[in-house]
């Protein structure tokens, strides 16, 4: 799985502090951004996240591209509505020489059953390749590839949002392979904006596990999503 973030709001903890102390402050917007400094900014970033007052995070963006990812984890990612998203194309682009799947940890750990997944997966990409060759469509022909399919994504999301994906999907509970990619994604985003992501993860990080019977017992700590 290949993460990187491409692309943020500059200064997103500066623009949240800005937004925050317009809300109780008589002076224009221009002298807000001149009169903040950094050290003053986090400090307001601090209280906004503590006491909820979140639509200020709303205002900062952070882009992904995201490769080497199944089907399984972005029809999971898709779920997230307050993003935005682009997914490579199964109509457009025809997966010949250049078809990767996606292969589970516990599936590779198991060496007689990974040979049976390789195997398995090699025939239905055979006959996809047969159906291109035979003139069907690739629109057509995808109906056959499994969701261990490799895909690619850009992914958007606002400050509030990934706040709510990370407490989601980078909790136990989650299934692995996003865990995995929301893991990546607060690692990255902490170097840009270590204030607003400071307690970002599962909420067993800032609270009691909500899973009842369900919960693993083993809350982790912040440093486990630093870089
Ligand atoms: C461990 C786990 C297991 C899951 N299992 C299943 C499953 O078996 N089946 C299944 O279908 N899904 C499953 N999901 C997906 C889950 O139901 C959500 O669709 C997904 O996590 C997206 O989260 P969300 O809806 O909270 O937030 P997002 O879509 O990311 O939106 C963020 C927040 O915005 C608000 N919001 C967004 N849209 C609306 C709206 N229309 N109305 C009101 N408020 C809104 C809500 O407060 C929401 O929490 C699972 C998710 C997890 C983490």
């Amino acid at each position: 799985m290949k993460v990187k973030l491409i692309r943020h709001t500059p200064e997103p903890e500066k623009l949240v502090a800005i937004a925050a102390r317009l809300c109780y402050s008589p002076v224009g917007v221009e002298d807000l951004d001149e009169q903040l400094n950094m050290e003053a900014a986090r400090k307001l970033v601090k209280f906004v996240i503590k006491s909820g007052h979140l639509s200020t995070t709303e205002h900062v963006c952070f882009t992904f591209g995201i490769e080497g990812i199944s089907r399984v984890l972005s029809h999971q990612l898709v779920r997230h509505r307050i993003a935005s998203f682009n997914q490579q194309s199964q109509r457009y682009v025809k997966f010949k020489e250049n078809y990767e799947y996606i292969v589970p940890d516990s599936i590779k750990q198991n060496k007689e059953i990974d040979e049976k997944y390789k195997s398995f997966i090699s025939d239905i990409h055979k006959f996809y390749e047969e159906m291109i060759n035979s003139g069907i469509d690739a629109e057509d022909a995808r109906y056959i590839l499994p969701n261990s399919s490799e895909t690619k994504m850009i992914v958007t999301m606002n400050a509030r949002e990934l706040l709510h994906f990370f407490t989601v999907r980078c909790c136990k509970r989650a299934q692995a392979e996003i865990r995995e990619l929301a893991t990546l994604m607060l690692k990255d985003v902490k170097k840009v904006a270590p204030v607003i992501f400071e307690n970002a993860g599962p909420n067993c990080l800032r609270t009691l596990c909500p899973e009842g019977k369900y919960s693993c017992g083993k809350p982790p700590s912040a440093s486990d999503f630093e870089a």
